[in-house]
């Protein structure tokens, strides 16, 4: 890792003025995790004896945000480019869980006792970066080494203190390639069914990390086996049940790096994919944004559009490429990684592909050759007729069959059965 990371940089220069002003700081949890399996952390955590008014003051209150101020969190804002926020916790331990969710207090204390309040031993590890060496008080290079997920303690009793460390299990397991520890899948699947004490945004925000990753398959199959998939997607059920869901596994693993749209789309595609309804229910309980939400439903419930594309009328495909702009490549996507599971051509898929390729963007949806106001200002009256005339005169447009205003208001004549003045449709 190079010095030159002006991320790590300033992780170092916090640890370095916190010691100056007499303190113990180190670099705590996932980016010792990621340090030590050589990856670049996304972020640093630094953990501190230092009070959260001492970090703001010794930092400055321009220079600071307090986060968590309840939990001893404080923000330090890098000042060049690039080397982003480091987070300043104060060593905690956390009083009772009352709900499943988060302590009732903290308390200040020492960095081991902060260690055992970490969810996973590969988490709950520091890191001097002054003096470049680990200190791990929960074996976490023992496990980290082996490639196992353990509960730091016992590990129902970390799971029931908040919900949320079991999809966290999943998440690390599957993300790393690693095992679970065989006590801590235990538990999770005894504590499976209360998952749902944690607000969905949090589960959905889980269930995204995992599948853009490029290991969602593992991901999804251990949920199902630690039976959280049935607690967070009940609708999945029957498909799981069912000789298709072999089928989801394997387009899951095919999509090359996939939007969360895409890849949940994916995981959805046949629960009821004739009824938008079901999609969209799911989508909202989990609290999904409206773009999400509509991305999605539409991946499943519109995406067989594409199974027959070279026999489409054009008009219809170019339509559909228009209505599913910017990301209507998802579309082709979905299809190509269910072909390839279902062993079905893929001569659709490459039609398709082909197609927007060679076709510019001009000739997909064109200016129209007649507008509502043309028609308007022809004395037509807007009406009932007037949306499906329109939609007519576009098809054909768009079918290549007329080219030309005039071409158009031939067709129209031709339409309003020959009568030239039809003012009223
Ligand atoms: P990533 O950022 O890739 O999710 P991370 O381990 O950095 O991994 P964060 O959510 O950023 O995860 O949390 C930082 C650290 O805080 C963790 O490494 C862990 O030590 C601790 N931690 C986070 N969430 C929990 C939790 N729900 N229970 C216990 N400890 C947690
Ligand atoms: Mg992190």
């Amino acid at each position: 890792m190079s010095e030159s990371q002006p991320q790590r940089q300033f992780a170092v220069e916090v640890v370095r003025k916190l010691r100056d002003a007499g303190f113990v700081a180190l670099w705590a949890g996932g980016c010792v995790r990621d340090l030590l399996l050589g990856k670049l952390p996304e972020d640093y955590d630094v953990a501190t004896d230092a009070r959260p008014e001492q970090v703001q003051q010794l930092f400055g209150h321009r220079k600071t945000r307090a986060v968590g101020a309840s939990f001893g969190v404080i923000l330090i804002h890098g000042s060049n480019r690039g080397a982003g926020d480091v987070e300043v916790a104060t060593f905690r331990t956390e009083g009772v869980y009352l709900d499943g969710r988060r302590p009732e207090s903290v308390a200040f204390c020492s960095p081991e006792e902060d260690a055992q309040r970490r969810d996973f031993t590969i988490n709950g590890m520091f890191y001097d970066p002054v003096a470049e060496t680990v200190l791990d008080f929960v074996d976490g290079q023992r496990d980290l080494a082996a490639g196992v997920i353990r509960a730091i303690g016992d590990p129902r009793a970390r799971f029931n203190e908040d919900k949320l460390r079991m999809l966290r299990a999943v998440r690390f397991t599957a993300t790393l390639a690693f095992q679970i520890d065989v006590p801590t899948a235990d538990a999770v699947r005894d504590l499976a069914p209360e998952m749902l004490v944690v607000s969905q945004e949090r589960i959905s925000q889980e269930l995204k990390r995992m599948l853009v990753h490029r290991n969602r398959r593992l991901a999804i199959e251990l949920a199902r086996d630690v039976r959280l998939l049935e607690v967070i997607l009940p609708e999945l059920t029957r498909v799981v049940e069912s000789e298709h869901w072999s089928v989801t596994l394997t387009m899951l693993e095919l999509l090359g790096q996939p939007s969360f749209e895409l890849a949940m789309a994916t995981l959805l595609h046949s629960v009821s994919p004739e009824n938008p309804h079901v999609v969209r229910g799911i989508c909202r309980r989990l609290k999904l944004s409206n773009d999400e939400t509509e991305h999605i439903t539409r991946l499943v419930t519109e995406r067989q559009v594409l199974f027959d594309a070279p026999h489409l009328p054009l008009s219809k495909l170019k339509r559909f490429w228009t209505s599913t702009q910017p990301r209507c490549r998802d579309f082709i996507e979905i299809n190509r990684v269910e072909s390839l599971a279902t062993s079905g051509s893929l001569s659709a898929v490459e039609f398709c592909e082909r197609y927007l390729r060679d076709t510019p963007e001009s000739e997909i949806n064109p200016p129209p050759l007649v507008t509502g106001n043309d028609l308007v200002r022809r004395g037509f009256k807007p009406g009932p007729n007037f949306k499906q005339l329109l939609d007519q005169i576009r098809d054909a447009q768009l079918d290549g069959r007329i080219a030309t205003p005039d071409e158009a208001w031939a067709l129209i004549q031709q339409l309003q059965g020959g009568s030239g003045d039809a003012k009223n449709p």
